[in-house]
């Protein structure tokens, strides 16, 4: 009950890629990369284990960028032709590479990563990867001519590939989908069969992340645009509680969230983040406790994930280890408050 569980990514070590910076490059190269990238995901391992998480990630020690990761591997990408475009509705510029030809899987892309995770805990594990929207929001489109059809060709490939990650004993799949909280009217149109479709026939749970954006400035300051309530979800939750998608991870510390449109998940598993990426201080367990006690007036314990708000990459390295820290003893606060006194 009250399983714990992170958005996805934590801080690389210094000598991996430079600390605190998105798109990092690598700082090694060729077997030396490989053996570093695995050393981190078995540091990443380590943290939260030590701080009680109970579902690990690799921390996304290996991928450069969290819609990169997938990309990279895509036949019909052309990295050579980057263009600078403005996404999550111009918020902010990024160089992107362009479609430029039919998407294929060149071959399984994160197989080998999820089977050296499988080997390196004994934990349950989740795997993350972008959803369709978020892939389709970070690219140049220069073959496809529709969104629509660009997401769609994307969830074919993210379900062969998700398929693969079930069959090496990967327990949770999640799809990282900040678009949802973006574009409301394609979410409607197209977003949910993409998320559909990219989720069809699997094994293992499914979630979906949707956040308000890891803690830097162009997303704090589009927050503060949002009003005094932030209701994007209430907009999504019940086309998402009518889908295929096992559960949802979302963004509730810190956030202007109202709590009670989690009640409009019916019976999806909630990922509640309690913990924030946006603020430099640690929490509290109680903070975090108090986070989880609210979310439990609108989901049932047995659905309830104790989460962070987003993945902890930018943070610092210390900073994220003492906010993991506060992430498990809260939920123990937590749930010795749900078993009563003694
Ligand atoms: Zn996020």
């Amino acid at each position: 009950m009250l399983d714990t569980t992170i958005a996805g990514s934590l801080p690389k070590p210094a000598w991996l890629a430079a600390p605190r910076t998105l798109w990092a490059p690598w700082r090694l190269e060729g077997a030396a990369l490989e053996e570093g990238k695995r050393d981190a995901v078995r540091l990443a391992l380590r943290d939260q284990e030590a701080a009680g998480i109970d579902i690990v990630t690799d921390g996304e020690q290996t991928r450069r960028h969290f819609v990169w990761g997938f990309v990279e591997q895509l036949e019909g990408v052309d990295f050579s032709k980057m263009v600078t475009i403005g996404i999550r509705a111009d918020r902010y510029k990024a160089e992107v590479p362009t479609v430029a030809g039919p998407l294929r899987r060149r071959g399984p892309i994160h197989r080998d990563e999820a089977q050296f995770l499988r080997t390196a805990t004994g934990r349950r594990i989740k795997f993350t990867m972008p959803g369709p929207m978020t892939v389709v929001d970070t690219i140049h489109d220069a073959y496809y001519g529709s969104r629509a059809k660009l997401g769609l060709a994307i969830a074919s490939l993210i379900n062969e590939e998700a398929r693969e990650l079930a069959a090496v004993g990967v327990d949770v799949i999640q799809l990282d989908e900040p678009a949802f909280n973006v574009y409301m009217d394609e979410v409607r149109d197209w977003g949910i069969e993409a998320l559909n479709r990219a989720v069809e026939g699997l094994p293992c749970r499914t979630v979906v992340h949707i956040c308000y954006g890891y803690g830097i400035k162009a997303n704090t300051d589009w927050k503060k645009t949002l009003g005094g309530e932030w209701r994007q979800y209430e907009q999504t939750f019940p086309l998402l509680a009518a889908s295929r998608i096992g559960g949802v991870s979302l963004e509730c510390a810190n956030s202007r969230v109202p709590i009670s449109l989690l009640g409009l998940l019916g019976d999806k598993d909630v990922l509640v983040g309690a913990v924030d990426v946006a603020n430099e201080e640690v929490e509290t367990p109680a903070q975090v406790a108090a986070v989880i006690r609210e979310a439990l007036r609108h989901v049932a314990p047995s659905r309830l994930f104790p989460c962070t708000n987003c993945g902890m990459v930018p943070l610092d390295r210390e900073l994220a280890r003492a906010k993991l820290h506060a992430l498990g003893a809260g939920a123990a606060l937590a749930r010795q408050e749900l078993s009563g006194p003694r």
